[in-house]
């Protein structure tokens, strides 16, 4: 098991990941990361191997403050690639197209052969890169990143919830679930996703709970 945590937030989005992540310690997991939009609309990462304040302990010796308002972040629990900085979510295509993942795509391995002919490249020996390479591609002939995350899902087998972002499309988290649980958080404060509704309880009791195949864009 894992834990996602994402949304778009009226403030500084950090805070309500990082808590998140904390929420969702009960489910196990072995690495932890995130990815913020900053000001400048770029992509911002820290991951960590281990417990959640060692992700912590990492944004803070950054040197780009993570202080943008919509983000994405997990907690992994290693099913495809050891354990380790380079293999924990959220991965990045192309400083394009960030996403983090629960469950397993099955046909990762006939995907990834596709995309590397087709020029790609992979920086980790997880299941979920292929996610954000589809997404990318589809991204070159679909008007947003909910079409472009739409038209990838369509070539996944096996289990998956994902939180998605781009900063092509700056104000959208998307979510989508097949097989894993995600639940969408409405706020004054904010819209947000998680894998369990606990991660969320802090800002929200207003929540929607998505069903098998849905996608949600969240802003
Ligand atoms: N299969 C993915 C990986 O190994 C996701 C695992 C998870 O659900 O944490 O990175």
């Amino acid at each position: 098991m894992c834990g996602i945590v994402g949304g778009v937030s009226k403030k500084n989005i950090t805070p309500v990941l990082i808590n998140g992540l904390k929420k969702l310690e009960y489910r196990g997991y072995d690495s932890a990361g995130i990815v913020t939009l900053c000001k400048n609309n770029r992509l911002n990462r820290a991951r960590a191997v281990g417990r959640v304040v060692n992700l912590e302990k990492r944004i803070k010796d950054k040197e780009t403050p993570m202080d943008g308002t919509i983000g994405i972040a997990h907690t992994r629990w290693a099913t495809h690639g050891e354990p380790s900085s380079r293999n924990a979510h959220p991965h990045i295509c192309n400083h394009t197209v960030s996403v983090v993942h629960n469950g397993i795509i099955e046909n990762f391995l006939e995907l990834k052969a596709t995309q590397k002919a087709d020029g790609y490249t992979f920086t980790s020996d997880t299941d979920t890169e292929v996610i954000g390479h589809a997404i990318h591609q589809h991204l070159q002939d679909s008007e947003s990143l909910l079409e472009a995350t739409q038209k990838a899902i369509l070539m996944f087998k096996g289990a998956y919830g994902i939180g998605v972002i781009s900063p092509k499309d700056p104000g959208h988290v998307i979510a989508a679930r097949s097989g894993s649980p995600l639940v969408v958080g409405i706020s004054k404060k904010g819209n947000f996703i998680a894998s369990d509704q606990m991660a969320l309880l802090d800002i929200t009791k207003d929540f929607i709970y998505l069903l098998e195949g849905d996608r949600k864009s969240v802003v």
